[in-house]
């Protein structure tokens, strides 16, 4: 049976729970373990789908269609493994489809309640992930100890263990131990009070992890282990590192997998852990000198979580060439007065990232068409392959005002519109082209030769499309359709010009599916040539044959 890791957080958020859950699947898979991860989260929102990226930064979409919690994305960069919508619960999941067992009669005239209906609920969709093909699931509950939201999620955990078998389950608690200047010294307060709040609701730590700007003591290890009744080797310190990537080696380092597999009964001579794949990925990390400068023309810049996975897209990317990734933020609606000045001519690479809504789109085409016309190499991401395509119909095929129907409903050429099917659903709420799409790439193209293959999946999530009556009109201006969706070959998927060095968009979102170790071949793509134009200008600033 698969044994379950809950990682509950305290003291205060964005400590990092999601990569200390991550870190520890990574340390997990390393042994020879199959992994998989999971998000409860308390909100009442059914998914993030419907949240502002301003709230809850990027929704993380999964093959199987799932708009889920970013921490996901963490998730499958970590452990390398595809996820599904079920890998994510809300609240908002958990209390609908108790009411609508409720509706259908299913409770035979009881009592709804949180306990035992609610936390039920949340119990069987853990249970789920427990597949005979997975050791571990790690569950990761959003929110913080003592947050109102969090308790039926601290019940329904508590239960579980009883449910399961002792020996089946940890609990790992991550906490803050911050470093007091004032008094010279780290302080155990804060952990001490997390561990009694969750101690409250039933739950006794078997690990805490301890996040710390700088190193601490043994002998404050040893307190925590007094204090919180832990065994002093249960009791981690998660020290700052350089890079995220680096967190599974510090965390390897204390311990963490040995205690955890102790815990589950998996310390077992067959699964060793072997490191060295990831330890590769960290050379090249370090490895990284010159930088290029890579602009984001976004609309929300101001809370780069919003682009989580593009980021990280362009950091594996620069693992891949040798090179750190610096990226300038573009807000999006202040490009039409960038364009004399020399910002934009500073960039050595542009991404055109996904959105929704008017605002800052005639931004995004004017950053394309600079790019277009000075030679900057472009990536546009769906909305980003809107523009450009806007763009060319404007400012190559001669489609005067030509626009996507989003943002312009009356515009002569609607070059990017809702597919007649769509219509209809769309004006009802609207529903989107989401999950992996599989496309046909064109032999030959630059595409399929990034890719080196010429069928592609790829995730979406969009409701706009690049309108099939007008394809013909920007082929004939040079523009090229790469790739088209494999099974109606009429959607286009990516687009790209000849006599550029890289103007490539794509209507899918590959940035969910790059790794570390392994850069997604579009973003490979503009790094490269962003390092070109890099040498072009500033000769031997990049002396990349010296990079292994
Ligand atoms: N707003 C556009 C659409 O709905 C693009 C969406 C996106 O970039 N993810 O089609």
């Amino acid at each position: 049976m698969s044994k379950f890791v809950f990682v509950t957080g305290g003291v205060s958020s964005s400590l990092g729970k999601g990569l200390t859950a991550s870190s520890l699947g990574r340390l997990l898979k390393s042994r020879g373990l199959r992994v998989t991860m999971c998000k409860l989260d308390p909100y009442i929102n059914v998914d993030p789908g419907t949240m502002n990226p301003f709230e809850h930064g990027e929704v993380f979409v999964t093959d199987d269609g799932g708009e889920t919690d970013l921490d996901l994305g963490h998730y499958e960069r970590f452990i390398d493994e595809n996820l599904h919508r079920d890998s994510n619960a809300t609240t908002g999941q958990i209390y609908s489809s108790v009411i609508l067992k409720e509706r259908r009669g299913d409770y035979l005239g009881k009592t709804v309640q949180v306990i035992p209906h609610i936390t039920d609920e949340i119990k069987e969709r853990v249970r789920r992930l427990g597949r005979d093909d997975v050791d571990v699931v790690i569950v990761e509950v959003g929110g913080t100890v003592g947050d109102i939201e969090i308790v039926p999620f601290l019940e329904a955990i508590r239960q579980f263990r009883r449910e399961v078998g002792r020996d089946n389950v940890c609990y790992l608690h991550l906490t803050l131990v911050p470093f007091l200047p004032t008094a010279g010294e780290h302080k155990t307060k804060p952990t001490q009070h997390s561990v009694t709040e969750l101690r409250s609701r039933g739950i006794q730590p078997d690990v805490i992890v301890c996040r710390s700007e700088r190193p601490f003591p043994e002998s404050l290890k040893r307190k925590i282990s007094l204090l919180c009744d832990v065994p002093p080797e249960a009791v981690v310190a998660a020290v700052d590192a350089a890079s995220i990537y680096e967190i599974p080696l510090v965390l390897h380092e204390e311990g963490l997998d040995k205690i955890v597999c102790d815990l589950l009964g998996l310390d077992r001579p067959e699964h060793e852990i072997d490191l060295s794949g990831w330890e590769r990925v960290l050379e090249r990390v370090k490895a990284t000198r010159d930088s290029v400068r890579i602009g984001l023309i976004g609309k929300y810049v101001n809370l780069p979580d919003a682009y989580l996975s593009v980021v990280e897209a362009l950091r594996h990317a620069g693992f891949g060439h040798g090179v750190g990734v610096e990226i300038d933020w573009i807000q999006a609606e202040e490009v039409t007065g960038m364009l004399a000045g020399a910002r934009l001519d500073g960039l050595d690479g542009i991404v055109i990232p996904g959105g929704f809504g008017e605002r800052g789109f005639e931004g995004k085409i004017a950053a394309a068409s600079y790019a277009r016309e000075h030679e900057i190499p472009c990536l546009g991401l769906c909305l980003g392959l809107h523009a450009m395509i806007v763009d060319y119909a404007r400012n190559v095929a001669g489609l005067t005002n030509a626009n996507s129907r989003e943002m312009d409903p009356t515009t002569p050429y609607a070059v990017i519109d809702l597919m007649d099917e769509q219509v209809d659903v769309v004006e009802k709420g609207g529903t989107m082209r989401l999950g992996a799409y599989v496309a046909r790439l064109t032999p030959g193209s630059r595409v399929a030769k990034l890719y080196g293959e010429e069928t592609v999946s790829e995730r979406h999530r969009h409701r706009y499309e690049v309108n099939p009556r007008y394809r013909g009109r920007l082929e004939e201006a040079g523009l090229v359709c790469s790739g088209v969706e494999s099974k109606d070959n009429r959607l286009v998927e990516f687009i790209e010009l000849t006599d550029h060095p890289f103007w490539i968009a794509t209507q899918a979102h590959p940035e969910f599916k790059s790794r570390p170790d392994r850069p997604h071949p579009l973003f490979a793509g503009l790094v490269e040539a962003a390092i070109d134009r890099c040498e072009q200008r500033t000769p031997r600033l990049l002396d990349l044959d010296a990079v292994v």
